[in-house]
């Protein structure tokens, strides 16, 4: 007989931060009006399994410990401006994010920078991958900040672990015009689909 298949689907919000927002310390522009509507896109009942929002999280800058993610000299490729840095305003979610109280939340980066959420780990340390595994989560949409690094990073780890991945056009925003796009280009060329959420609640399966 053949094994019942259920595949359930999650939501992830890759570093909704105040950082990464207007006001921030490593803006990305509109990142506060992409807070909004994730917010929004939750609450108008997409039925999802798991909500998971990923964080940057990194330590405090240690001149006897290097932390080669930062820079006061960023070349906003490989090196940036703190951010995120653990206990701070700036490391928080942005108050425009509004998560539902089953959300688990995943941090990454407290010992090297870690653009992917799959580099990242609950409160309890399981990493984001055990929690889809033990939900049975065969399929994500992924939204958030910024689309040509950590949400390029997660979606591309999401397809690596066999998920049929999604990311919402419309929810997400980058560091640079061009970069992005040629992150959703490489996006789809791994077989993630690239689409707006209008599109997205049309075709969403049931
Ligand atoms: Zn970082």
């Amino acid at each position: 007989m053949p094994e019942e298949v259920t595949m359930q689907s999650a939501l992830i919000v890759v570093d909704v931060q105040n950082d990464f927002c207007p006001g921030g310390s490593l803006a990305v522009a509109g990142g506060d009006a992409v807070a909004t509507r994730i917010s929004r896109w939750i609450e108008s009942g997409n039925d999802y399994h798991l909500v998971v929002a990923t964080m940057d999280s990194h330590p405090r800058p240690d001149p006897t410990q290097p932390f080669p993610h930062f820079s006061d000299h960023p070349d906003y490729m490989r090196t940036w401006p703190p951010h995120c840095i653990e206990g701070t305003c700036g490391a928080r979610l942005h108050r425009n994010l509004r998560l539902p109280p089953s959300a688990v939340v995943v941090r990454k980066g407290q010992e090297a920078a870690a653009y992917s959420g799959f580099a990242g780990h609950d409160d309890h340390g399981v990493s984001l991958a055990e929690n889809l595994q033990r939900e049975r989560i065969g399929a994500v949409d992924i939204v958030g900040l910024a689309t040509d690094y950590c949400v390029k990073a997660t979606a591309m780890d999401a397809r690596a672990h066999g998920l049929a991945v999604r990311v919402f056009a419309d929810m997400v925003a980058g560091v640079s015009l061009g970069s992005s796009g040629r992150a959703l280009d490489e996006l789809r060329n791994a077989g993630i689909v690239v689409e707006t959420s209008i599109d997205g609640s049309r075709s969403r399966p049931e």
